[in-house]
């Protein structure tokens, strides 16, 4: 009967993935202000229902001064950690039948990308960002599913740097075997250790790098032998704040290109993949060609947009909603034709 439950559901697995085939979600997450830090003048006016955000610019009058944007989703500052995973699961799940899966967590510095995917504190369970709650989800069902399917799970952790390619948990950024989600933990505190940087350093650093975990799934069917692979890309983008080229100078300026060009390769990668175009341009950057078996194809992809609510932080907020719709347009595009 475990049999025929699995089967079950593995079939309405299957049904909400179709929903999701060819389509990118995009969730829009809205940080609470941060003690001792703020004016208290939110530039979020309103959380509709349907995915929608009102924003009102704190220095504009009339009209001008409020404008909508769509989402899939819209997360106010009092969503949980366990709301946003729960709206995340079935895409995960999926992995573990051999579908590729991209997440990605996008943001000027300090929105809340770490917060959403690692969570503020490891030791705290509660807390957990979605990387640790999709690590676990995946060895237990695998477990559960242990008198049908053999898994091997493998994770990589890599963090891309100015156009550079790094290995966290070992030099050369190879697939570490892992069978539960403290495996992993262990691993990431390797990863912190091998890295030659104090905490500060490790800080600024980590807002100018790419970080994506990677967790490789291959499933061996004991019936019938046959083989599935699954592969999930949880990604926290480097800040996506624009720098102002008439000050940064040397090492910052460097970065901030580098930076620059990546998101806005990713940018065209996705918009490609909307219009169904003929080339799909994935050799821009190292981001889109590192995940391209993971962007496009059946691949699904999920994005989390974060927005600071502070009202100096407004510039910033309307260039990442900007480049969140676009990065939505595809099911926006698939729902006109
Ligand atoms: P980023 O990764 O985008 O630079 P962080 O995740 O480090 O941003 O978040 C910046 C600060 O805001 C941290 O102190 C973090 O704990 C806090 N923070 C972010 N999101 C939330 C949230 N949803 N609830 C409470 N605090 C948050």
């Amino acid at each position: 009967s475990s049999y025929y439950k699995i089967l079950e559901e593995n079939r309405q697995l299957y049904n909400q993935v179709q929903d999701l085939k060819g389509s990118i979600r995009v969730y829009c997450r809205v940080r609470p202000f941060l003690q001792g830090q703020s004016d208290g003048v939110s530039t979020v006016d309103h959380i509709g229902e349907n995915g929608n955000i009102m924003i009102v610019h704190p220095h504009k009058q009339g009209r001008d001064a409020r404008k909508v944007f769509s989402f899939n989703k819209v997360f106010g500052t009092n969503a949980t950690q366990q709301q946003i995973y729960a709206d995340t699961q079935s895409l995960i799940r999926s992995v573990l039948d051999g579908f590729n899966v991209c997440i990605f967590a996008y943001g000027q510095t300090g929105s809340g990308k770490t917060y959403t995917m690692s969570g503020p504190d490891l030791t705290a369970e509660d807390s957990w960002g979605v990387n640790y709650r999709a690590l676990q989800d995946l060895f237990q069902i695998s477990k559960s599913r242990v008198d049908l399917i053999e898994y091997d799970i493998g994770v990589q952790m890599i963090e891309i740097y100015n156009e550079q390619l790094n290995g966290l948990n070992v030099p050369d950024a190879c697939l570490v075997q892992v069978n539960c989600t403290q495996d992993v933990l262990d691993l990431m505190r390797v990863g912190l250790k091998n890295r030659a940087v104090g905490a500060t350093a490790l800080n600024e650093r980590s807002s100018r790098s790419h970080s994506i975990l990677t967790i490789h799934v291959q499933g061996k069917e004991l019936i019938s032998g046959s083989i599935l692979r699954g592969c999930l890309h949880l990604v926290d983008l480097a800040g996506s704040e624009r720098v102002d080229k008439s000050e940064a100078i040397g090492e910052r300026l460097k970065e901030a290109q580098h930076i620059n060009k990546s998101l806005s390769a990713l940018g065209d990668v996705i918009s490609a993949l909307a219009q169904k175009s003929a080339h799909i341009p994935y050799r821009n950057s190292k981001l889109t060609q590192v995940l391209q078996d993971s962007l496009g194809g059946h691949a699904k992809t999920l994005m989390f947009v974060h927005i600071n609510p502070e009202s100096n932080a407004i510039g910033e907020t309307i260039s990442t909603l900007k480049f969140a719709e676009r990065v939505a347009s595809i099911e926006l595009g698939a729902a006109r034709a």
